[in-house]
């Protein structure tokens, strides 16, 4: 959903609040895509603060199906977020890339709620997640959720790809 701010910009107005919606029905980062199974649409208060600067403000929520870090299944994580954001339509100011970047969710006289909200929904979530915190994870052996119940392999045994990995470690420590 794109906010229309050309009233503000043109100074016919102070302050505007939007009942503003979030279209994203996923969340995509890097790490992963993570279903949005509930949210909490954000209201947007955008206020002039003089000089061509804006501070917009407001909070919603939105729940993510992430997988548990250990057994892989989804847990229903929510993830709460406040925005209070500055805007500045200054131009001539000194555009440092981190700066460009913070303004990605204005295209011309409109925010584009999407890009706001998802910007800070990834500073909001958590890395890692678990099912519980005495999740037994999977058996390296036969893939099996542990949480389930036993599957019976010998897991004294290190695994041939776990030593491997072991080994990186090691290289990594002696460098
Ligand atoms: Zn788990
Ligand atoms: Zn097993």
């Amino acid at each position: 959903m794109l906010l229309d701010l050309s009233e503000l910009l043109s100074g016919n107005c102070r302050t505007r609040t939007y009942e503003a919606k979030v279209s994203m029905e996923s969340f995509e980062t890097a790490e992963g895509k993570y279903d949005i199974v509930t949210k909490t649409e954000p209201e947007i208060t955008v206020t002039a603060t003089g000089n061509k600067k804006f501070l917009v403000t407001g909070e919603g929520s939105v729940t993510l199906n992430m997988p548990c870090g250990r057994c892989l299944e989804m847990v229903e994580t929510p993830v709460d977020y406040v925005i209070e954001r500055e805007l500045d339509f200054n131009e001539g100011n000194e555009q440092s890339d981190e700066r460009l970047e913070e303004m990605s969710y204005i295209d011309g006289y409109h925010l584009d709620v999407d890009k706001l909200v998802y910007m800070e929904i990834l500073i909001n979530m958590p890395l890692r997640v678990l099912c519980s915190d005495d999740c037994k994870g999977l058996c390296f052996q036969c893939g099996a959720n542990l949480n389930q119940g036993e599957c019976g392999c010998d897991r004294e045994q290190l695994d041939p790809r776990m030593s491997v990995i072991q080994d990186i470690f090691k290289n990594f420590k002696e460098v």
